[in-house]
């Protein structure tokens, strides 16, 4: 059984050495879908009994991991020199350095690598992250999956 929550985000980046637009510093309203798969949770008086995991604490793994570093925040490669002598002389902005140039497709491949060891199983059902797809517009979007 595979179950999918979907969190939204706003976030900047820029793709330093890309020929045309995406050069530029803009943002986007970032779109993640999180599969997980797992049998169903078999166990009596359970409170997620019958589920993969509970969608409430599914949301919560991914405030704290997504949400909480990323919302209108600004992902900038840590080799991108422009956007880190930025900001060094405005560290009150909120920012995320990365070790990787912020594509869709590494954004969902380093959001895969962060959740991958938060879900668990832990009631012997086999639960493991499935697949990470992000959205960079409503029509570009990125999957990684093991
Ligand atoms: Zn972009």
């Amino acid at each position: 059984m595979k179950v999918y929550k979907i969190v939204e985000w706003d976030m900047g980046h820029r793709i330093p050495n890309h020929k045309s637009q995406c050069k530029n510093v803009h943002g986007h309203r970032y779109r993640a879908e999180i599969c997980l798969e797992g049998s169903l949770i078999n166990k009596s008086n359970e409170s997620s009994e019958d589920m993969v995991m509970d969608f409430g604490e599914i949301k919560t793994i991914l405030q704290e991991e997504i949400i909480n570093i990323c919302d209108h925040s600004f992902m900038y490669w840590e080799k991108d020199q422009v956007m880190a002598s930025f900001f060094k002389t405005n560290p009150l902005l909120k920012n995320l350095s990365v070790p990787f140039i912020p594509t869709a497709e590494r954004i969902a491949y380093w959001i895969y690598k962060k959740l991958a060891a938060k879900f668990k199983d832990n009631f012997g059902t086999g639960l493991k992250l499935s697949e990470v797809t992000i959205w960079e517009t409503p029509t570009s979007k990125a999957s990684y999956a093991k």
